[in-house]
């Protein structure tokens, strides 16, 4: 199973992926979390990426591309993988499209979390990480409108796109998505 998770900064897409890493066994890829330790690890690909994550900025593509091509090319990913953070541009979900033909892997599903501005504004608010600064959230906010959110029609067009309302509890977003997962593979399958 080869999921891609698609939402606004602070709409709880990591925690919804972890839990469908688990239930369906497959590597949760935290696009975030590899590009902060890749800063924190001052590899060339973090001391590139550091300044733009500081500001709330996107990393730029080809810096991303590599990281996730690397990522997924490991042996656990073999069966499949939850890509949370990535893609977050057009020519990233592009560059994955090359990826997957190149693997000859076929991805599932892109499940796009929704999420009101201002409610994910003030889950990050609150949230309190050490790039959740009010200035870098505006920044990564806008990010999300200009370059991001294009993507919700890229995979629409494909018919790979599933919505989940994203302002539910955590535990009745997880059974959307499920849901909206187990509905898509039964549509596809029939
Ligand atoms: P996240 O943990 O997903 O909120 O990501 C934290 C930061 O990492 C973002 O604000 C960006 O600077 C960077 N980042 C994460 N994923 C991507 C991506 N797909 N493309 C570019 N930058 C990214």
């Amino acid at each position: 199973m080869r999921i891609i998770l698609l939402a606004p900064p602070g709409a709880g897409k990591g925690t919804q992926a972890g839990r469908l890493s688990e239930k369906y066994r497959i590597p949760h890829v935290e696009t975030g979390m590899i590009i902060r330790n890749a800063v924190r690890n001052e590899t060339p690909a973090g001391i590139k990426a550091k300044e733009y994550v500081e500001n709330g900025k996107l990393v730029p593509d080809e810096i991303v591309v590599e990281l996730i091509r690397e990522r997924i090319e490991r042996d656990d990913c073999e069966t499949g993988f939850i890509l949370d953070g990535f893609p977050r541009t057009v020519p990233q979900a592009k560059a994955f499209d090359e990826m997957a033909d190149d693997q000859d892997i076929k991805l599932d599903v892109v499940v796009f979390l929704d999420v009101a501005n201002d409610v994910a504004k003030e889950r990050l608010l609150d949230r309190g990480r050490d790039d959740d600064t009010p200035g870098a959230i505006e920044q990564r906010l806008e990010e999300y409108r200009n370059k991001t959110a294009p993507l919700i029609d890229f995979y629409r067009e494909q018919e790979l796109l599933v919505k989940v309302d994203g302002e539910q509890s955590i535990d009745a977003v997880t059974n959307s998505i499920e849901e909206a997962i187990s509905h898509r593979l039964t549509e596809v399958a029939s």
